[in-house]
C-alpha cells in the first residue's frame, strides 16, 4: 500500500513550482524524466534530469504532437509492478517503472479565452499529456499523478510524512482529481467546438453524464434542449422505466423529478399521493388507500390538478389507476403498476406511466448543480428532516397529538414548495399551498384562498384551513402573515424560528389561541 517514488516524470506547460518540486524530488534521490522545454527549466536551474527523447529512443517530433507517445513512457506508467508478465515485459523491453507523474496540459481554454483563432486552438488540443495522465490515474496502485500546481505541496508533505513514500489514499484522490481534469478538459475542448461551428445547441454537449434523449424543444419551444443521465442508480425519472405514453419533454422530466422526490419522502409512510403543476404540488395526500389519497390530493386544488403529474409511494393498482384516468394527467411515476392498472391506463395513449423500482432514499445525500452566468453553483441535496423530539413549542398552547401529524406532514411538503411556502394541512391532506410568492404574506394568503375556492367548488360551508396545520419554510420576518394564518382558521403552526422579531410573532400566535413548535432549521427552495 506505500509505494516508494523511485522515478518521475515531469512534463508541464505551465511552470509555476516546477523548480522548487524538482529540486526537492531531486534532493530525495528520485531520477527525473521531462520533455522539452520543462527539462531545460530543470537543468537551467542546475538540476539533474534524463531527457523522454532519451528514453523512448525517438526524438520529440511534429511540433511537439509526438512526444511521450512511446510505449517506454505508457509501459512505465501502466505496469502492475507485481504481476510477473509485466515485469517481463519491462525487462525485455527496457522499460522502467515511472511512480510518479507531474503533467499540466496545454492551455487550451486559456488560449481560447483570449480569442485565439482556429489553427491556434487545434494547435493547443494536448494529446500526450491527457494520455499520459490517464494511463498514470488507472494505474494508482502504484502511480501518483500530479495535475495542478496547487498539489505539489501536498506531494512534498505526503513523502516527508512517509519517509519518501506515497499511500494508497493519497494516490486515489490524485486519481480523482487527475481524471476530473481530463473531463474538464475535453468538455472545454467539445464546447470550443461548439461555438467554432455556429451550433450552441446542447444537444451533443460534453457534460459529467451521458446523453438519454434529446427533446424537440426546451422549456419553450425556441430553445433546443437534451436530457443527460449521470450514471446514479438513485431511483427516479432518469431511470425509471417507460411503459406507455408519449417521450417525456423538458417540462414533464422537471416536474416528474419534483413529484418523485417529494413523493420518496414518504418511502415508509401509509399510502400517499403527490400532484405536482410546475413543479410544485398542487395536491399531497396520505389515506388507508392509494386511491383514496389520490381523490383528496385533487381536491385540494382541482383546477391546478388538470395536466399534472401524480407520483404515488406504492405500486398503481386498478382503482387508483380508474380515478386518475378521470382527468387529463401528464404523467404518472410510481414504485410499479400491476396488470389491471396497466390494462386502464392503455386506453390513455397519451398518459405517460414510469415505473422506477422503489422509492429514493430521502436520507441519502449528493450535489445538486445549478448553472448561473458564467459559472456553476453546487451544493449539497437537502436531506433536513424533521422529528416531533427536535421541535422546540414557543406557545403557552402546545399541538395536539392529531396537530402535531398535520404539522410534520405539512413540513414536509413545505420543504418541496418553491419559496416563500406556506402549506395549509388537515387530516393528513394539504388543504392550501401559497407557492413562489416574493413575500411570506401572500404566500400565506394565496393559500388560503385557494383552499376558499376548493371549499366553495365542494359545497363546504367552512373554510378549509379551519382548524388547519400550517407550515412556513422560513421563519414569519413580521406578525402580519402569522396574523393572516390564524385569520385564515388555522390553529397550530411549524417555522424554524430564528427572526429577530420571534418574540411578537409568539406573541401573536398566544393572542391568537395557536399551538406554534420551532425546527431551527429552514428549506428554501429556490
Ligand atoms: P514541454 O514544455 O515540457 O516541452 O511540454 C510540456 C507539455 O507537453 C505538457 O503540457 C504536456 O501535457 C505536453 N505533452 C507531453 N507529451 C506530449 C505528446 O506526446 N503530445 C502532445 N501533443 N503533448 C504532449
Amino acid at each position: 500500500e506505500l509505494v516508494p517514488l523511485k522515478r518521475a516524470l515531469l512534463s508541464v506547460s505551465d511552470k509555476t513550482g516546477l523548480i522548487d518540486l524538482g529540486r526537492a524530488l531531486s534532493d530525495r534521490g528520485v531520477e527525473i524524466l521531462s520533455t522539452g522545454g520543462s527539462a531545460k527549466a530543470l537543468r537551467d536551474a542546475g538540476i539533474e534530469v534524463r531527457d523522454v527523447s532519451d528514453a523512448t529512443g525517438f526524438p520529440e517530433m511534429m511540433d511537439g504532437r509526438v512526444k511521450t507517445l512511446h510505449p517506454a513512457i505508457h509501459g512505465g506508467l501502466l505496469a502492475l509492478r507485481d504481476d510477473p508478465d509485466h515485469a517481463q515485459a519491462m525487462q525485455d523491453h527496457s522499460i522502467g517503472a515511472i511512480d510518479l507523474l507531474v503533467v499540466n496540459l496545454y492551455p487550451f481554454e486559456a488560449t481560447v479565452a483570449r480569442g485565439a483563432d482556429y489553427a491556434e486552438a487545434v494547435e493547443n488540443i494536448d494529446i500526450g499529456g491527457p494520455a499520459m495522465i490517464r494511463a498514470g490515474a488507472k494505474n494508482h496502485d502504484y502511480v501518483s499523478v500530479v495535475v495542478d500546481v496547487e498539489d505539489y505541496d501536498a506531494l512534498l508533505t505526503e513523502l516527508s510524512q512517509n519517509d519518501g513514500q506515497t499511500r494508497r489514499s493519497f494516490r486515489q484522490t490524485l486519481a480523482q482529481r487527475a481524471y476530473a481534469r481530463t473531463a474538464a478538459y475535453d468538455a472545454a475542448v467539445s464546447s470550443w467546438f461548439a461555438g467554432a461551428l455556429d451550433d450552441p445547441a446542447p444537444r451533443r454537449r460534453a457534460v459529467a453524464g451521458t446523453l438519454k434523449q434529446t427533446m424537440r424543444y426546451g422549456e419553450n419551444p425556441h430553445q433546443a434542449a437534451a436530457f443527460y443521465t449521470d450514471g446514479s442508480d438513485r431511483p427516479g425519472v432518469a431511470t425509471a422505466v417507460q411503459h406507455q405514453g408519449k417521450e417525456l419533454s423538458y417540462n414533464n422530466i422537471n416536474d416528474t423529478d419534483a413529484a418523485f422526490e417529494l413523493i420518496s419522502e414518504f418511502r415508509d409512510h401509509k399510502p400517499t399521493c403527490v400532484i405536482v403543476k410546475h413543479a410544485n404540488p398542487c395536491g399531497v395526500a396520505q389515506a388507508d388507500t392509494l386511491a383514496q389519497a389520490y381523490a383528496s390530493a385533487f381536491d385540494c386544488d382541482r383546477t391546478s390538478a388538470f395536466g399534472g403529474i401524480v407520483a404515488l409511494n406504492r405500486a398503481l393498482d386498478e382503482e387508483t389507476a380508474k380515478a386518475i384516468t378521470g382527468i387529463f394527467t401528464e404523467v404518472v411515476i410510481a414504485p410499479g403498476a400491476n396488470d389491471a392498472a396497466r390494462e386502464i391506463f392503455a386506453q390513455k395513449k397519451n398518459l405517460r406511466l414510469l415505473t422506477t423500482g422503489g422509492l429514493a432514499d430521502p436520507t441519502v445525500g449528493g450535489l445538486l448543480w445549478k448553472q448561473v452566468s458564467g459559472g456553476y453553483l453546487v451544493q449539497d441535496r437537502d436531506t433536513g428532516r424533521m422529528s416531533e423530539d427536535a421541535l422546540k413549542v414557543v406557545t403557552k398552547v402546545a399541538p395536539t397529538k392529531d396537530q402535531m401529524v398535520d404539522l410534520l406532514f405539512a413540513w414536509t411538503v413545505a420543504k418541496h414548495v418553491k419559496s416563500n411556502a406556506i402549506v395549509y394541512a388537515k387530516d393528513s391532506a394539504t388543504v392550501g399551498v401559497g407557492a413562489g410568492q416574493m413575500s411570506r404574506v401572500d404566500s400565506t394568503r394565496i393559500a388560503a384562498r385557494k383552499a376558499q375556492d376548493m371549499a366553495e367548488a365542494l359545497g363546504l360551508d367552512v373554510p378549509r384551513t379551519k382548524g388547519s396545520a400550517v407550515a412556513s419554510d422560513a421563519f414569519f420576518p413580521f406578525p402580519d402573515g402569522l396574523m393572516a394564518v390564524a385569520e385564515a382558521g388555522a390553529t397550530a403552526v411549524i417555522q424554524p424560528g430564528g427572526s429577530v422579531r420571534d418574540e411578537e410573532v409568539i406573541a401573536a400566535a398566544n393572542d391568537a389561541g395557536l399551538a406554534m413548535v420551532f425546527t431551527g432549521q429552514r428549506h428554501f427552495r429556490h
